[in-house]
């Protein structure tokens, strides 16, 4: 039986996803073995990956400015790869700390430079958020601006982006495809794809094309983007399987109407956690409202000594990875595409009658 799957990454895919591959496993397309067994270099492959490029450039209206790359490391290797791709001849990029995962950005291009924190998270009357942007301190010489668009662990989500006179720079490791977004608006966007897109590993960078040729010469070539982008995502064997099911994401997406579906459904999910969340007196969530993220909500139990049996309580329910991350504590429900009405309906029936009973 599949459960209600709420967990942060690898996270929940769509059933219709994960049946297709299941059925075409070992023998795809009537080539006579699996997708993993065929040469990334072969035409089976090679159609596999264009199409994924081609649905994923239609799904977030990408224009032939911007090289769409597949690359190894997950998110993480970006946090690498941007210093050693963007910074030029700068002692400096800005970098905006809005939680766990600019915190760990911020860590790798400490290996480069020194890095320009323009704002950090303040907690006031309104709960945990950013300073206004006009009070952000961005230094005009640094190489470029770096942000997260929506902090997985802290949950919280970006409202607007500055106007900076430098490559704009945006994680959105755990919020892409959930909406359309304003691509032009940016230089790089990258994700790690086991959230919205696929399988852990692969992470997609979308990237202003005449960024392209400035990586610093001891650049391994793996994290080069020019050389990734002239070799098309095949420097070396990329990771087919992965990709191939990323494949399958974007087409399932395009089938239940693209990103403004997404956009509708997922809204629709957040508020009615949000509203159980700051009705029930049991629940709270600690960030301003502005900022909450739409795709990963965590919220605290007024009495600790209540985790425990709420975790175990939801997991008889069929409710699966609702644990907080150990930095928060508490529990997250992280609602990506993949996780539909019903699931989150289930969740907030349970959380009404653990409540009821515990409150
Ligand atoms: N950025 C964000 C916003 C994330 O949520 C994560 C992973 N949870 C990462 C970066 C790191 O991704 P990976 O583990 O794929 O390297």
């Amino acid at each position: 039986m599949r459960k209600h799957n709420f967990s942060a990454g690898p996270a929940a895919l769509p059933d219709a996803v994960l049946r297709q591959a299941q059925e075409e496993f070992r023998d795809w397309n009537n080539t006579g073995a699996s997708v993993m067994e065929h040469s990334h270099r072969g035409e089976h492959f090679l159609q596999v990956a264009t199409e994924a490029e081609n649905d994923l450039r239609n799904l977030l209206d990408i224009s032939d400015d911007y090289a769409v790359l597949f690359m190894h490391g997950g998110a993480t290797a970006q946090f690498a790869a941007i210093p050693l791709n963007l910074l030029g001849t700068a002692k400096t990029a800005n970098y905006l700390e809005s939680g766990h995962w600019s915190r760990r950005a911020i860590k790798e291009a400490e290996i480069y430079c020194q890095p320009n924190i323009v704002a950090q998270l303040n907690n006031n009357k309104q709960g945990i958020n950013l300073p206004p942007i006009a009070q952000w301190r961005i230094d005009d010489k640094a190489a470029y601006f770096h942000c997260v668009y929506n902090e997985t662990i802290d949950g919280l989500e970006l409202e607007s982006f500055p106007d900076v006179n430098m490559p704009l720079l945006v994680d959105c490791s755990s919020n892409i495809l959930s909406r359309p977004m304003p691509v032009e608006r940016f230089s790089v966007i990258y994700a790690g794809a086991q959230k919205n897109i696929g399988p852990a590993g692969l992470a997609v960078v979308i990237i202003r094309r005449d960024l392209l040729d400035r990586a610093h010469p001891l650049t391994p070539s793996i994290l080069n983007y020019g050389t990734v982008a002239t070799a098309k995502s095949m420097h070396n064997t990329p990771p087919t399987f992965a990709w191939y099911l990323s494949g399958l994401v974007f087409k399932w997406l395009l089938a239940e109407g693209g990103l403004l579906a997404m956009q509708e459904k997922n809204k629709r999910n957040a508020a009615s956690l949000y509203e159980t969340i700051d009705s029930v007196d049991l629940y709270s969530n600690n960030l301003a409202k502005s900022v909450r993220s739409k795709m990963n909500i965590p919220f605290l139990l007024a009495d600790e000594r209540l985790n425990k049996p709420f975790l175990e309580q939801a997991d008889e329910n069929g409710l699966l990875g609702l644990k907080g991350h150990r930095s928060v504590g508490g529990m997250r429900a992280s609602i990506y595409n993949a996780v539909p009405i019903e699931s989150v309906q289930v969740l907030v029936a349970f959380m009404r009658t653990f409540a009821k009973e515990h409150g």
